[in-house]
């Protein structure tokens, strides 16, 4: 598919995007979730697509979303230590599947963001994903995953999925499996299987906490090295998740930097290795391939040379189209 140019996509752009973010429970809100707006309806409402066109765009059923996310069962092989989903409904099944289809027919959107949990090892959701690719063949589906599966599920990637943005907590066997309590070889396979494929578009982010951020350029070296269409970094936060389902983010995992003279020289090393693999990968960076983008958050601990921390995108959008 071949619709943009990183010129004149919508999406990387556009000031205020229009996005809708549909819960695993249900419930639609008109950004990423941020829990600073209240939801605009349910998914099992009546009119919810002709209620949320209205509300973005003053109509009942015109204009293009920027982004629509839908999030479904938590369920996930992984058991990441800062988990945002981690509350008492983790393993409980989706139970919208009957009103998703009907109310994403309805809308139009430059791009459908699909998230667990872990769909990849969610039949359920995999199905409902085919079912909605074979009814609009030219919608750009894009899939949230942290990549730890096989080759069965990366034919399903190529066959269902545009984009795919794969997640590591971590780039060391060591800190990886401590975190997510996987084998990082397996993720890393999966990611080279994708990219041979070349049937869908491959993002690789990095989220750093203490025990991984020194590993930052060799999870830069190694995203460099089997070019995907972008490589994100950022900072890892802890959560806490209250009744309702609300996930409520509170401190970064990282300590500032003037915390304390240990943590000042491991930012000030960190930075000096990244510049190196930046300089040495310089002339490949966000040309077609291997589009940066960074936390604010992150380039504040970490600090580059003025000509490498310019090629990092900081507003939050990641180009994967
Ligand atoms: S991969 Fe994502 S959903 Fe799964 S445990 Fe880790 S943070 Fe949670």
């Amino acid at each position: 598919m071949n619709r943009f140019t990183y010129a004149n996509h919508p999406n990387y752009y556009v000031k205020t995007p229009k996005l809708i973010y549909v819960d695993r429970y249900g419930n639609i809100y008109p950004d990423c979730k941020t829990y600073k707006t209240r939801p605009i309806c349910h998914i099992t409402e009546k009119n919810a697509a002709a209620i949320v066109y209205e509300q973005a765009f003053d109509t009942m059923d015109r204009g293009i979303f920027n982004m629509i996310t839908i999030e479904v069962s938590s369920v996930c092989q992984a058991n990441c230590l800062y988990c945002f989903q981690n509350d008492a409904h983790r393993n409980d099944k989706y139970a919208f599947y009957d009103y998703l289809l009907s109310f994403l027919e309805r809308l139009e959107a430059y791009w459908v963001f699909f998230s667990g949990g872990e769909i990849l090892i969610q039949k359920e959701a995999m199905d409902f994903m085919r079912k909605y690719r074979a009814s609009n063949p030219n919608t750009w589906i894009h899939l949230k995953s942290n990549g730890n599966a096989g080759e069965v599920e990366a034919k399903f990637v190529s066959e269902v999925c545009n984009s795919i943005m794969i997640s590591f907590n971590g780039f060391s066997t060591s800190s990886y499996r401590t975190i997510m309590g996987l084998d990082i070889e397996k993720t890393k396979r999966f990611c080279e299987i994708i990219k041979k494929t070349g049937k869908t578009n491959l993002g690789v982010k990095l989220l750093n906490s203490p025990i991984s951020i020194s590993e930052t350029p060799e999870f830069l070296e190694w995203a460099f090295s089997i070019t995907p269409k972008c490589i994100v970094i950022q900072n890892a936060f802890n959560y806490t998740i209250d009744s309702s389902g609300k996930s409520i983010r509170l401190e970064s995992t990282l300590p500032e930097c003037d915390c304390s003279p240990y943590w000042k020289d491991v930012y000030r090393a960190i930075g000096l290795r990244c510049d190196c693999v930046l300089d040495k990968w310089y002339d490949k960076i966000n040309k077609g391939s291997n589009y940066l983008t960074a936390d604010k958050d992150f380039l504040n601990l970490v600090v580059l040379s003025p000509r490498n921390k310019a090629l990092f995108r900081t507003d939050g959008i990641y180009v994967i189209e």
